[in-house]
């Protein structure tokens, strides 16, 4: 898609003709077709009416509830295959990339700096699927159980559940987590009888335990190891959200390097004190 291609695209969405300088354009990977946590997989079949089906979708970013209003909607979706890469179910590795777009405003102007810093996005989809099928006998899932147990293998092949039959897809949604983790796609099922949760929660402390330890190493990086021990005790009680903008700020100073050692982490702390009671 070229410039002018993509604007006329995500026209078709606004009220009014935007320019390429009023909106922000980025791409997120909605589902694939691996199997996931909780040892189920889409068809490429489904896939494919997802495909259709998220197109205008619009997103929200959750990890910072204060900033319910910030939405971005999908305007153009597509299917890509990566030969290189095979799923444990043995297929070629295919995953749907929704292009979208955010009207820049001042308020979603750190998040976008956020997603241009690099700042990886876990996605969680809702859809709803009729069929749920074991890879392995074809039961429908939805109705009866099988014998085999997902992530067990028999003949050489991963028991999961296949879903298909996609009737319809709801929304997405964004957590930011740090690019160093390996996020996955979760998501969420409403109705045909199948509720899945997401695995929201385990995904936010595993990934809080990884900036924690980066936390750790940043203010030993920057002194002493009682100071790198004093801050992270303090990062013990943080939160996610608190965790990613208390990371930033440390290595933002460790970039600059401007104040000494000490003041540094000081002023690191209580700066982001300050920030956390002004919001
Ligand atoms: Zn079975």
């Amino acid at each position: 898609m070229d410039k002018t291609e993509t604007l006329e695209k995500l026209n078709k969405f606004t009220r009014r003709e935007m320019n390429e300088d009023e909106v922000y354009i980025f791409d997120v990977i909605l589902c694939d077709n691996d199997i996931d946590r909780d040892g189920e997989r889409f068809s490429l079949n489904a896939l494919k009416t997802l495909e259709k089906l998220f197109v205008g979708k619009t997103g929200i970013f959750d990890h910072n509830p204060k900033c319910s209003g910030q939405t971005a909607r999908i305007f153009s979706t597509e299917l890509v295959t990566d030969n290189s890469k095979t799923t444990a179910a043995g297929e070629p590795y295919t995953y749907l990339k929704g292009s979208a777009y955010m009207v820049r405003t001042d308020e979603n102007l750190s998040l976008i700096r956020e997603i241009d810093g690099g700042i990886k996005k876990e996605v969680s989809i809702s859809c709803s699927a009729k069929s749920r099928k074991c890879s392995v006998c074809g039961a429908d899932l939805n109705r009866k159980g099988c014998p085999h147990t997902a992530g067990k293998t028999y003949n050489g092949k991963v028991a999961h559940a296949v879903l298909d039959d996609i009737t319809d897809a709801y929304e997405w949604s964004f957590v930011a987590v740090p690019a160093q983790v390996n996020a996955g796609v979760t998501k969420k099922f409403a109705g045909a009888g199948s509720e899945t949760s997401t695995k929201k929660d385990e995904l936010i402390e595993k990934l809080c335990a990884g900036v924690r330890a980066d936390i750790y190493r940043l203010c030993l990086s920057n002194g002493s190891d009682l100071y790198a021990k004093a801050l992270t005790a303090a990062a013990d009680k943080m939160d996610a959200e608190e965790l990613i903008a208390f990371k930033e700020l440390l290595e933002k100073e460790h970039k600059s390097g401007i104040v000494s050692q000490l003041e540094m982490k000081e002023s690191s702390l209580d700066e982001f004190r300050m920030e956390g009671k002004n919001k």
